[in-house]
């Protein structure tokens, strides 16, 4: 990590990718401490310019070639926090790590978390982030009080649902296009335990994962499905179904712990190098896929699994990321509105099927309602599948996205690399109200990234 350097002269020119390290990219990066210095490197920076967390968006979210990345992960005090109201302030350089580490042993937790918890809340907060829980809580701006906005010229706006709420919610989904969100305040969830009670399923279609799904989101507050996208045509679809509550302090107390809050620390390993390409080809991941899904066939009811296991079992591996070889990964992950989505998700599984290409993870989720402008989520179902990165994967890409439009569904912009400018409005109905917005907060439009520009999300932005 390049230590603070705002005030200096300029900042050093470093690759950055995201987490997908797919594509690569080099930008100038100032790594401000203080308020004072960030106004200073937004002053100083080479435009375009963009606000910068963690990198865990998997694609082109956080890059931004030729121009300046304003990395926030130093401004990360927590500020003030009510019990009461379980109301939490602090800088958007504050992770999810961070939030637990403090707030699960008093009792709170976020209402909304990724499937990691290396991400900061301002970069969650730009992505408008879903969770495991999303037909029930929705995404993350649901739980958002409100936040501080830094502009162009370093000015500071208070955004919420009362104030400035048109810039509230352009920049809630709006990928750090309209500003760095400086400090914010989130509601956090009250718990009485670090376990959930979970219960799995195996299921041998997608009929019967989307059956499942309607039934038990309505006795559960998180769910997941595994899929094993390189089962049989009979089998397409079968997955591993995942469900969870968090338990009471009095179960904890009967079969585990009379210390429901504390778990204890684990150190992740860590992949030492990346591993070759043929590692995971379609039939290594044909094999493991299978024995996964042996593995689980029976399912668990009633048993008692750690908050970390369940929300974060990739955190265990340190860099997984390593693991689809040096050309890197991608993720599709896109969202087929619910009336439409058995149809979608069948034809997307069947195109994938015919690319011969294999995906090494895939999940399913179901989203409720949502709110917001650029955010992703629509009522419907979603499923994220990772690639390695290999000849053909854009082609396929583009079949998918075609099979989704139809449908009337949309893909993420935190995990795109491949999508293109033409599609991607016609996914996104509230774009030009976006835009506009965004163009009276950013009338010289200095915030910018790779992604906004392949996309034209915001034509114009970033060309001089
Ligand atoms: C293993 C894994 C699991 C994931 N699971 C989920 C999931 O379940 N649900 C989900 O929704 N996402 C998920 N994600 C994606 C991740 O939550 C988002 O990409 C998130 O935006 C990453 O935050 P970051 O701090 O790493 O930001 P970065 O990746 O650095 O930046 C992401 C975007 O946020 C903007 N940004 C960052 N900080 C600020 C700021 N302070 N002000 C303004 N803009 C800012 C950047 O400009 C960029 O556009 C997952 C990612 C990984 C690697």
């Amino acid at each position: 990590m390049p230590p603070s350097n705002a005030g200096l002269p300029g900042a050093p020119r470093l690759p950055v990718a995201g987490w997908g390290r797919y594509p690569r990219g080099t930008a100038e990066v100032w790594r401000p401490e203080k308020l004072s210095e960030l106004r200073a490197a937004l002053a100083a920076a080479a435009k375009p310019v963009l606000a910068r967390g963690l990198g865990r968006a998997y694609g082109d979210a956080a890059l931004n070639d030729g121009g300046s990345l304003l990395d926030l992960t130093r401004l990360n005090r927590m500020l003030a926090f009510d019990p009461q109201s379980a109301s939490l302030r602090c800088e958007a350089g504050v992770t999810f790590a961070e939030v637990l580490e403090t707030f699960v042993p008093r009792g709170f937790f976020p209402p909304v978390t990724p499937g990691t918890k290396f991400v900061t809340l301002g970069g969650a907060l730009a992505a408008d982030i879903h969770g495991k829980n999303h037909h029930r809580d929705s995404s993350i701006s649901k739980h958002v009080v409100g936040f501080d906005l830094m502009g162009p010229e370093g000015e500071i706006k208070r955004c919420s649902r009362e104030e400035n709420s048109d810039l509230f919610w352009a920049t809630l989904g709006g990928m750090g296009l309209t500003g760095v969100i400086v400090e914010l305040e989130l509601k956090l969830k009250h718990i009485e335990s670090a376990y959930l009670e979970y219960e799995s399923l195996a299921l041998p279609d997608i009929d019967r994962v989307l059956e499942i799904f309607a039934d038990y989101d309505r006795r559960y507050e998180y769910s997941v499905a595994w899929v094993d996208c390189a089962a049989g045509t009979k089998k397409l679809g079968r997955s591993i179904a995942m469900f969870a509550n968090f338990a009471s302090a009095d179960r904890l107390r009967r079969q585990i712990t009379d210390r429901p809050l504390i778990l204890e620390a684990r150190r992740p390993l860590k992949i030492p190098f990346d591993l070759p390409q043929f590692a995971l080809n379609p039939r290594t991941i044909r094999a493991f896929n299978a024995l996964y899904y042996f593995l689980h066939r029976r399912g668990t009811r009633d048993s008692l699994v750690d908050l970390e296991r369940f929300f974060y079992p990739l955190d265990r591996l340190g860099n997984w990321n390593r693991l689809y070889g040096r050309r890197g990964f991608a993720q599709y992950q896109c969202v087929v509105p619910l009336a439409e989505g058995r149809a979608g998700l069948i034809e997307l599984l069947e195109e994938l099927k015919r690319s011969g290409i294999a995906s090494g993870l895939a999940v399913l989720k179901q989203f409720g309602p949502q709110q917001g402008m650029l955010s992703f989520p629509i009522p419907g179902y979603t499923l994220a599948m990772d690639f390695a990165v290999q000849d053909g994967l854009g082609e396929l890409m583009e079949r998918f996205d075609r099979v989704v439009l139809k449908y009337g569904g949309r893909v993420y912009f935190a995990k795109d690399a491949f999508a293109r400018a033409e599609t991607v409005c016609q996914m996104y109905p509230n774009l030009e109200q976006w835009r506009a917005i965004k163009l009276s907060a950013d009338p010289r439009r200095i915030f910018s990234s790779r992604l906004s520009r392949r996309l034209a999300i915001d034509p114009g932005a970033g060309e001089r």
